[in-house]
């Protein structure tokens, strides 16, 4: 069997890999353990959250899927810092775990020129003449063929689970680890490392006291994550909150030596920022209490995720310990939590566009490149699906930059400086975050997605019509302008500077908003909300915008000067021992990523502007 794309892994990355690639007109094969299990949430049914939020939104804007699934299957969507700046807000849905399965796999059912096969991959085809991958062999010994292949694993390259002292061989709980593929990455030269993750117990929702629990119920009116989703029409439901306490930390404390990660079991490094119960009461230990969502995983399902207690401590401590909890004393559990080692890949093995540099057609996306979180995983895999189209039909890759996307801030960090921990997103890693807000994801990444071709019919024509109404109404808006007298006249108390000021100029100020605006003028009312909200947050953001503007024309600069990937830099007169040694380890792939690099000057990257291209280089070992 011959396609032009192999897409290995049906979980976050592997859905918008296969899905992105078909949508180029591609045919591809989704090849996956079980097709059940395909859309899968490995841990809690949520999605986005701060910076992730924002991939979300970016991916919706490539025409992806996880913002049109989490639309439907959200059961109650809340967005995230809605006290700040809009730059800084992010989207969160609860969702419900069979809704989201069911719509992930709906939508790949509907998507023209993508055919699902349900195999384990064992091992991967190589040309040895050409060096390069020329398709997958399953666990049956079946050779699939294609032009370019994504591998998309997440956490089941080598799994192992820890409860305790019990270690567990699996991908996630009840389903079997990818052995022979780990192998395979090996024997092509590939250097696999370690990572943790965990997940709290889940418990039974009947056997919870929720009386006395403090609700949270979601935003209202409901916002949503797809610019093509006009209601969200599922039922919504508030979660709860509750809090560890100090007799729940001196049962930790007394049993940290049975934690598979303090007594030596567990070698990989865990997720910094979402660290484990145990973890929290170690590193705060001046805290006496820590807060816990709990968050119910469907509408017509009991089962309650304690966001916020992950472990890996044996059973009956995890027992002992909620009974301490407020509202938990009887609660019965599902199933214990626990911790997850595996494999993953080094990213700086790989091109801005997610093929690996030492084996063209291969594609690397999701957690198997060292990232944590679902958005992060389809976020990649969007980026790697559209550029393994590309790769099958001939053409150059596509790269998403810092300056016009999270999705590129993401890629850019993995690819230059690789990582040592679980990498998951959030708003600081990105420094042009005034541009790259949620809001405008669309107006950053529709256009260029259309170019490209992954972007369908349907959002197409809402972009073009929002973009024609956004102008027009900015137009008008840019007419209508008066003087400060004027303006004082129509109650708005502008400076009396005798300057004349547009509608769009003082919406630009903290003077007036959209509703006042349209009592003074009625022609405005029937503006569409969501041309008011862009043109709103526009305005206020304009100042900022100019200084940003020329930061990124000089970013992107930098940034289309292109280093040849394999490039020696010990050979480059100019430079010392140690920087050839750190350009060597990180390989940057243009002057603007060397710039990246800790400790590299400014003399050094004139030295390298010498090996500088105008467009990417493709080089093989
Ligand atoms: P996955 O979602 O893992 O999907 C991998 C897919 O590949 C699966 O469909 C699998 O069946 C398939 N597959 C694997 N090997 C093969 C093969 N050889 N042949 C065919 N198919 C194969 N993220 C957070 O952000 N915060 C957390 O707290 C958190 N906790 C987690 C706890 C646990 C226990 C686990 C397992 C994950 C946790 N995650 C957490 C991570 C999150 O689940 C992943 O980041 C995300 O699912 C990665 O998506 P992915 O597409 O890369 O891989």
């Amino acid at each position: 069997m011959k396609v032009d794309v192999i897409v290995v892994g049906g979980g976050h990355a592997g859905c918008e890999a296969a899905a992105a690639a078909a949508r180029l007109g591609v045919k591809t094969l989704l090849v996956t353990h079980q097709q059940a299990t395909i859309g899968e949430m490995s841990c809690n049914p949520a999605i986005g959250g701060l910076g992730k939020g924002h991939l979300v939104r970016e991916i919706d804007a490539l025409d992806g899927l996880m913002g049109r699934v989490a639309d439907k299957a959200g059961i109650q969507f809340r967005m995230l810092n809605a006290s700040k700046g809009h730059a800084v807000r992010g989207l969160r849905a609860q969702a419900d775990r069979k809704l989201y399965r069911a719509a992930m796999q709906a939508a790949l059912a509907e998507q023209a020129n993508l055919e699902i096969y349900q195999a384990s991959v064992e091992n991967l085809l190589r040309d040895e003449q050409n060096h390069e991958i020329i398709g997958v062999q399953t666990a049956e010994g079946k050779n699939l063929y294609a032009g370019a292949v994504v591998i998309t694993t997440g956490t089941f390259l080598r799994g192992l689970i820890h409860i305790g002292e019990k270690k567990i061989p699996a991908g996630r709980v009840g389903e079997k680890p990818s052995l022979g593929l780990s192998n395979s990455l090996e024997r092509i030269g590939f250097q696999l490392r370690r990572l943790k993750t965990g997940t709290p117990p889940r418990l039974d929702g009947r056997t919870i006291d929720w009386s006395g629990l403090e609700k949270q119920p979601g935003d209202f009116p409901i916002p949503a994550f797809s610019y093509l989703t006009t209601a969200i029409t599922t039922p919504q439901i508030p979660c709860y909150l509750t809090a560890t306490n100090e007799a729940t930390h001196a049962i930790i404390r007394e049993n940290l030596h049975r934690s598979p990660m303090y007594s030596g079991q567990i070698e990989g490094i865990g997720p910094r920022y979402c660290p484990s119960i145990e973890d929290k009461v170690v590193r705060f230990a001046d805290r006496s209490r820590h807060q816990i969502f709990l968050e119910p995983e469907g509408l017509d399902d009991d089962t309650v995720y304690p966001n916020g207690i992950s472990t890996s401590l044996p059973e009956d401590v995890q027992l002992a310990l909620l009974k301490t909890i407020p509202g938990l004393a009887n609660a019965k559990v599902i199933r214990p939590g626990y911790a997850i080692e595996y494999d993953f890949v080094d990213p700086k093995e790989l091109y801005p566009w997610l093929e690996a540099k030492k084996m063209p057609r291969l594609f690397l996306a999701g957690q198997i490149n060292g990232t944590t979180g679902y958005e992060e995983a389809a976020a990649q895999g969007i980026v790697a699906g559209l550029n393994a189209a590309y790769k099958a039909s001939g053409k150059a890759p596509e790269i998403f930059d810092r300056s016009e996307s999270y999705i590129g801030v993401m890629i850019d960090d993995l690819v230059t400086l690789g990582t040592n921990e679980p990498y998951r997103m959030f708003t600081s890693r990105a420094e042009y975050r005034l541009h790259l807000r949620s809001d405008n994801a669309d107006r950053r990444l529709t256009g260029r997605g259309i170019k490209i071709g992954c972007v369908g019919a349907a959002r197409q024509q809402h972009y073009i019509t929002k973009m024609e109404q956004l102008q027009a109404t900015q137009q008008t808006l840019e007419k209508m302008s008066a003087t400060p007298t004027e303006w004082q006249r129509l109650g708005v108390g502008v400076n009396a500077d005798g300057v004349k000021r547009s509608v769009l100029d003082v919406l630009a100020t903290s003077l007036v908003d959209w509703q006042q605006l349209c009592k003074i003028f009625p022609n405005l009312a029937g503006v569409p909300n969501a041309i008011v909200e862009q043109l709103e947050i526009e305005a206020k953001y304009s100042g900022y915008m100019k200084r940003h503007e020329t930061d990124i024309r000089l970013f992107r600069q930098d940034e289309e000067l292109f280093l040849p990937p394999l490039l020696d830099f010990s050979g480059i007169p100019g430079l010392s021992a140690e920087l050839q040694k750190k350009l060597n380890q990180a390989k940057p792939y243009s002057v603007g990523a060397a710039s990246r690099i800790p400790g590299i000057t400014p003399a050094a990257l004139t030295i390298l502007l010498k090996y500088a291209y105008k467009k990417p280089v493709q080089q093989t070992a």
